[in-house]
């Protein structure tokens, strides 16, 4: 669908209206990519970042967090428990963490594609080089948000970081022929409605397949503690909008969502998501990866999974059978 800027703006705003808007974007997902919902197991694998994004509670400065590393065994133990429970896809994410190079990554995504499983990363920024190996060593997709595309708000949040360098990072990976997921933080301090409308209509053109949007939570560990946050409404809008201006991709509900509001999750999947994450990392991990504060999941994959299935069969939805990529989205 085509919206101008002006019209995704009334539609942020409108909180009083958003049902309506909520229950179209439900609809557009129903027609276009059908009642399954896509699991996809998330692997936490390591929580060391060179990076000091001033919202993200694993940023370097944070001395507080004890920093881990799965090693490849390790790693690639957890992707086959999660195989084993039904994970189609899995997602490996971690802090830019540059132990993991092409040398001793591209083993672990070959190992892990032996399990059946799509594979989508999330490590961050790389070079052309690096992307290049890891898509021939198997990798299917990736993710990576470009969180805001005001410049100024980016390069202030994101300190010693180009945002020009992201979104060439983007442009790569697009043309190395991976899946696409990005997005962004709604609710960043500075952050204006007009502002969001832009991403929006920034992600539609760039022709992503996947867009992860979760509302900013402020970090005690952070400088933007003091913030105000993002709500559970703003971010469900600017979801539902996304629905809208590209309605057959893959749109989780966010763990983010979920956080902020008991019940985000479900929500969410009945105003445009059709995608869930639940984390597959060892609880003790999991922990330590604390993005932002009250993250929920980790621990046993299959409980995780049952939980889900019940709450999908209220809702007349199914866990989706497939790997769950974009156009390839089986009904229930
Ligand atoms: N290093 C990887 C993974 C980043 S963590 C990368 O650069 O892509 C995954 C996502 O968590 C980030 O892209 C960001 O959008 C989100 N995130 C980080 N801190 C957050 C916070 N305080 N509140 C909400 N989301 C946050």
């Amino acid at each position: 669908m085509r919206l101008t800027k002006e019209e995704i703006v009334a539609l942020l705003a409108d909180e009083a209206g958003e049902e309506v808007l909520f229950r179209q974007a439900d609809e557009v997902r129903k027609e276009f990519v059908g009642d399954a919902v896509h699991l996809r197991g998330l692997i936490e694998f390591s929580n060391i970042c060179r990076n000091d994004c001033l919202y993200c509670g694993i940023r370097r400065s944070n001395k507080k967090v004890c920093r881990y590393r799965l090693e490849p065994e390790a790693l690639i133990e957890t992707a086959r428990r999660a195989a084993a429970a039904g994970f189609k896809t899995l997602v490996m994410q971690s802090g830019e963490d540059l132990y993991y190079t092409p040398e001793r990554l591209c083993p672990v995504i070959e190992k892990i594609k032996k399990f059946d499983v799509a594979v989508t990363l999330s490590l961050g920024e790389r070079s052309y080089a690096d992307y290049k190996a890891f898509r021939e060593a198997g990798a299917d997709r990736y993710l990576m948000r470009i969180e805001t595309t005001d410049k100024d708000l980016y390069h202030r949040l994101d300190p010693g970081m180009s945002w020009q360098r992201r979104y060439e990072c983007l442009l790569e990976l697009k043309e190395l022929g991976y899946e696409l997921g990005s997005g962004i933080m709604t609710g960043l301090p500075g952050q204006c409605l007009a502002s969001i409308a832009e991403d929006l209509l920034f992600l539609q053109k760039l022709g992503i397949d996947m867009a992860g949007i979760g509302p900013f939570i402020p970090h005690a560990e952070t400088p933007l503690v003091r913030e105000a946050g993002g709500t559970l409404g703003l971010a469900l809008r600017t979801m539902a909008v996304m629905r809208l201006l590209l309605p057959d991709i893959n749109i989780p509900a966010t763990t983010a969502m979920e956080t902020l509001h008991p019940g985000g999750r479900l929500k969410a999947l009945q105003a445009g998501a059709n995608v869930v994450m639940l984390n597959v990392t060892e609880k003790c991990y999991s922990r330590l990866y604390a993005l932002y504060p009250g993250k929920t999941g980790g621990g046993a994959a299959e409980t995780g999974r049952d939980e889900l299935g019940e709450q999908l069969e209220t809702l007349g939805r199914c866990i989706g059978a497939g790997y769950g990529s974009r156009k390839q989205n089986p009904v229930c």
